[in-house]
C-alpha cells in the first residue's frame, strides 16, 4: 500500500515536471512571436519619430535595430548604434517619444548629466514624469 503510494507520487512529480517544461517553452516561443509579430511595426514608428525629432537635433546614427530585450527599452552606442525594443509600440506615444529622444540625445552627451537632460528637455518638457511612468514597469533606458 505504502510502496504503491509512493510510485504513485514519484510517477505523478514526472509528469508535473514535464509539464513544468513544456509550459516554459511554450512561454518562450509566444514571446519570440510577439517580437516578430511587432517587430517591423516598431521599426516603422522608430524610424518615423527619429526622423521626427531630429530635424530638432540634427544629430547622426549609425544602425537602427529593433531588439527582443529583456531589461532594456533602448540604448545607444559609442559608435551611434541605436536600439530599441520592439515593446515601445506597446507604449503610449509619450513615453515611445520619450524613449526616442533619450536615445538621439545620447548621440551628443553619453551620458546623464543636467546638459544632457536640458537637451531632453527640449522636446519633452515634461520628461520627469513620462520617465517617472515609465519606470512603474522593470525595463530600464541606457
Ligand atoms: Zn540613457
Amino acid at each position: 500500500m505504502i510502496k504503491g503510494l509512493r510510485i504513485f507520487f514519484r510517477l505523478r512529480k514526472r509528469k508535473l515536471y514535464k509539464k513544468a517544461n513544456s509550459l516554459s517553452s511554450r512561454r518562450s516561443s509566444s514571446k519570440n512571436k510577439n517580437y516578430l509579430k511587432y517587430k517591423e511595426q516598431a521599426r516603422v514608428l522608430v524610424k518615423e519619430r527619429l526622423d521626427y525629432y531630429n530635424n530638432f537635433y540634427n544629430y547622426k546614427w549609425g544602425k537602427v535595430a529593433i531588439r527582443n530585450q529583456k531589461t532594456r527599452w533602448g540604448s545607444c552606442s559609442k559608435r551611434g548604434n541605436l536600439n530599441f525594443n520592439y515593446k515601445i509600440v506597446l507604449l503610449s506615444s509619450k513615453q515611445a517619444d520619450y524613449i526616442i529622444v533619450h536615445e538621439i540625445c545620447h548621440l551628443q552627451e553619453f551620458n546623464h548629466s543636467q546638459v544632457f537632460w536640458d537637451l531632453v528637455s527640449k522636446t519633452v518638457p515634461d520628461y520627469k514624469e513620462v520617465r517617472h511612468s515609465l519606470h512603474m514597469n522593470s525595463l530600464r533606458l541606457g
